[in-house]
Formats: structure tokens, C-alpha cells, sequence
């Protein structure tokens, strides 16, 4: 089984993704976290995802399709896969179901979560990261107890610059020009599309995802 998580930047996905990764067993292919892995450690993507990421725009296609396929080819075709803010333009989208068949594997869905702008807003633009730690609080729904330090490490925490409001603001007017547009192409297409209110607390979206997937595509805790 593959399924797309599909959504504005911080809608959730990646956490609901690690959540389901973990009851399920399966693989999540983030393709956000790969291009931050690929600059620390000062690769040539990294290099060249840089400009694209810290101005809020897209990388081009052809890295981002060569860093998925790259994943695919490593990972058994028994193991679920997620995939995890990809793909995010229609033909990311193209690219990925001439692959699958190429890795054995077909595509099972596509969860679409669903936030008001506002919301998403906050959350991005309220992140705050320990390098130290590694904990991710939110200035406005989790703050440290002293403002700017981590209450585990003691260190100072950082803004990430594609968290910066007016980045925030170009993330999601490109999530709306460049990869909503991918809901109706799955929809006219014969894969599932399972929508999800992300405005909820953590608990109650992965609730609703663990239920739509089991009823939709009927996978449950047995993995399948
Ligand atoms: P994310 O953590 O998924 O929000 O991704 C952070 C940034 O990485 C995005 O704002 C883009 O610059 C870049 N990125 C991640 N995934 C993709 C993708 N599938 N296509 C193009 N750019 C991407």
C-alpha cells in the first residue's frame, strides 16, 4: 500500500505521518526532511535546494522526482510507503505514477487535511526549534518557560527561515497556485481521495485518519 499525505504546509502531516508510520510499520517518504538532511551535510542538492526552500518556492521537479525515486529503489516493495509532502505539482504527480510500477508498487490513496489559513498561520510562524534538543515548541500554543530558550537544553532556540511569516505567506499561496491543484487531478483519476478536518488537536486528526484509512482503503494495525 502507498498513500500521499496531501495539505498546506503545517497542517500536520508530518506528524501524523510519523504517528501512522509507527502504528503501521511503514515508510514515509518526506521529501522536506530529505532537503533539509541534503543541507546539513552540504550535498549539491543541498546546495541547490537552498535559495528555493529559505524563499518559500519549489525545488525543481527533476531533483525532487530523482531524490523520490532514489528512496524507492532502496526500500523493499513489501513496506508500506507514505509519501509526505510529495508530490506537490501535477507533474511531480506524472513522475511518481510512471515510477511506482517501475519499484512494483500502485498507488492506494490520497489523504487531502484540510485547515483555515489563520490557523496555519500560527502554527508555522510560531514554530521555535532546539538544535540542542531537538523540541519544537509554538510561541503562541507551547511556549518555553522563558521566552526564546529551550527548557531542556538551556540554549537558545531558532527560527527556522522558511518559518518566518512572510516565507509562511508564500508557502501557502504556492501550496494554492502549484499543489492544490492536485486534489481534483486525483479526483478525476480512480484513486481514492479521503478528506480530513486538520483543525483538531493531534489526537483527534489521527483518529480520523486511522478510521478513514481502515473504512476507505482498509488498512488497520495488521499493516497490509
Ligand atoms: P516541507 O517541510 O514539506 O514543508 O518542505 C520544506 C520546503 O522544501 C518547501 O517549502 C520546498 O521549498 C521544499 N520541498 C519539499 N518537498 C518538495 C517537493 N515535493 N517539491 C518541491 N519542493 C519541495
Amino acid at each position: 500500500m502507498n498513500v500521499i499525505l496531501l495539505g498546506p504546509p503545517g497542517v500536520g502531516k508530518g506528524t501524523q505521518g510519523e504517528l501512522l508510520m509507527e502504528a503501521l510499520g511503514w515508510e514515509r517518504i518526506a521529501t522536506g526532511d530529505l532537503l533539509r538532511a541534503a543541507r546539513r551535510e552540504g550535498t549539491e542538492l543541498g546546495r541547490k535546494a537552498q535559495e528555493y526552500m529559505d524563499a518559500g518556492e519549489l525545488v525543481p521537479d527533476d531533483l525532487i522526482v530523482a531524490l523520490v525515486e532514489e528512496r524507492l529503489e532502496d526500500l523493499s516493495s513489501d513496506t508500506g510507503v507514505l509519501f509526505d509532502g510529495f508530490p506537490r505539482t501535477v507533474p511531480q504527480a506524472e513522475a511518481l505514477s510512471e515510477v511506482l510500477p517501475r519499484v512494483g508498487r500502485e498507488l492506494g490513496g490520497v489523504v487531502v487535511f484540510e485547515c483555515p489559513d489563520e490557523v496555519l498561520q500560527k502554527r508555522i510562524s510560531g514554530r521555535r526549534h532546539s538544535p540542542d534538543s531537538g523540541r519544537v515548541y509554538n510561541v503562541y500554543f507551547d511556549p518555553p518557560e522563558t521566552e526564546g530558550i529551550c527548557d531542556e537544553a538551556g540554549t537558545p532556540l531558532v527560527h527556522r527561515q522558511d518559518d518566518r511569516p512572510e516565507t509562511v505567506a508564500r508557502r501557502l499561496e504556492v501550496y494554492k497556485e502549484q499543489t492544490a491543484p492536485l486534489i481534483r487531478h486525483y479526483e478525476n483519476s480512480s484513486t481514492p481521495v479521503l478528506r480530513i478536518d486538520g483543525d483538531q488537536s493531534m489526537d483527534e486528526v489521527q483518529t480520523a485518519l486511522r478510521s478513514a484509512l481502515d473504512e476507505e482503503l482498509g488498512v488497520g494495525d495488521s499493516g497490509a
